[in-house]
């Protein structure tokens, strides 16, 4: 008789973004007049810049000529490009990673949801709280975590790190010897970062008690202060004992355009087998490579032009960022994240908790945001807001939420 993986079975509700999707059609629908500034899910809205536009059409027009036509991607990512990342995301920043260390794929989500497939079905996992749902939830599907307990929201196998104001919204190394950690920084949901000797603490403690790091740098691009990392190779000992997990969606705006990589050096060995050639094993099995077309596009984000006009957006979100953030200070809020991060962390005033906070904002201010609580139970009492809207949205979003 065919049983269904059980495990699915076992999340908790519906999705996030779901709900919020729902609230905000609901009042929508009964406010018709009203216009809602959505400054919630985390997608970028400025659009390709003109580099990656230009190397688009060339690659289009390169697949119309039998000539220069390209068919099946290599697994692992054209070469040209994965030589532009170990250049300009590692060889420049005086990180020891080869171009064949690197795997070119489809996006950090399906990355960071799949890498746990290669981790036995006893491994213990710990997260940080709040946290990025993927790793949780990837983790329930392979039966990993153990029960839920609804009134806590805890999984009874997995080691939480809770994220809070007082440890300035960075994880403390568990009292329980884990596995396997995810990292994730600057971070989604807090908008918060560590210091490089910050992250070095936790490699050593990885190659101490033999846990890998899974390290989620996603909106690496957003950092701007000197002493955060970038990489979590520019810290000594990374190689043995880390895993990294990039994207192009909040550097280069491939949300809808789709591309990501991951990094496992070779030295990431456990028993006698080297994680680098179990992925490789994998991605050949399960994947066919991301399009040629947006590979090239992906090399354009390294071309000097690609890295003008990027760091020009970026600094577009990151200006929203400094009038969320100033402009919720101004009004008594207490705010962390911003500065390096297009996510503000929000504590909720007057005792609401996170989905009430939520549905003030949406009736009182028309402002949409991301309650904290659907990030985990330490994320109750706070709320999100990205800098991801357009500049004239955020102003009069800020406007409004300053006059309540
Ligand atoms: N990792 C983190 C921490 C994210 O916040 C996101 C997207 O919001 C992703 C990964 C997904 O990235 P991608 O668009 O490359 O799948």
């Amino acid at each position: 008789m065919f049983n269904i993986n059980e495990n699915y079975l076992k999340l908790p509700g519906s999705y996030l973004f779901s709900n919020i999707g729902k609230k905000v059609a609901a009042y929508k629908a009964e406010n018709p007049d009203r216009q809602v500034i959505s400054l919630g899910i985390g997608d970028v809205t400025q659009p390709l810049v003109p580099a990656i536009i230009e190397a688009l059409h060339g690659a289009v027009d390169e697949m119309g000529k039998a000539e220069s036509f390209h068919g099946y991607a290599p697994d692992l990512g054209y070469e040209f490009l994965r030589n532009a990342i170990a250049e300009n995301d590692y060889k420049a920043r005086g990180c020891n990673i080869a171009a064949d260390e690197i795997f070119v794929s489809d996006g950090a989500k399906c990355d960071s949801a799949n890498i746990q497939e290669l981790f036995s079905a006893d491994a213990k996992i710990a997260v940080c709280d709040p946290v990025y749902p993927v790793y949780v939830d990837s983790n329930v599907m392979a039966g990993r975590t153990g029960t839920y307990d609804p009134s806590t929201e805890v999984w009874s196998d997995v080691i939480y790190m809770p994220c809070l104001k007082d440890n300035n919204f960075a994880p403390e190394l568990p009292e329980k010897t884990p596995d396997v950690i995810y990292l994730c920084f600057p971070n989604n949901p807090t908008g918060s970062t560590i210091t490089k000797a910050q992250l070095q603490e936790w490699v050593d403690y990885a190659n101490k008690v033999g846990a890998i790091i899974i390290y989620d740098a996603a909106y690496e691009a957003y950092i701007s202060e000197s002493d955060v990392p970038h990489s979590i190779y520019e810290c000594e000992g990374a190689r043995t004992c880390a895993i990294e997990l990039r994207s192009f969606s909040k550097n280069a705006g491939f949300t809808g355009v789709r591309l990501g990589f991951t990094v496992i050096p070779k030295e990431l060995v456990r028993g006698t087998t080297a994680l680098h050639s179990l992925w490789a094993r994998r991605h050949g099995t399960k994947y066919n490579g991301a399009p040629y077309i947006i590979q090239r596009a992906g090399e354009a984000v390294y071309s000097e032009a690609g890295k003008a006009q990027l760091k020009e957006q970026v600094g577009y979100y990151m200006n929203n960022a400094k009038i969320i953030k100033q402009g919720l200070q101004e009004a008594g809020y207490s705010v962390s994240g911003g500065v390096n991060a297009p996510y503000i962390w929000l504590e909720t005033p007057k005792n609401m908790n996170s989905w009430e906070f939520f549905d003030y904002l949406l009736k009182n201010a028309n402002v949409v945001g991301t309650p904290g609580s659907g990030f985990g139970p330490s994320g109750e009492g706070y709320f999100r807001l990205t800098a991801f809207g357009s500049y004239e949205n955020t102003l009069e979003a800020l406007k409004r939420i300053k006059s309540l």
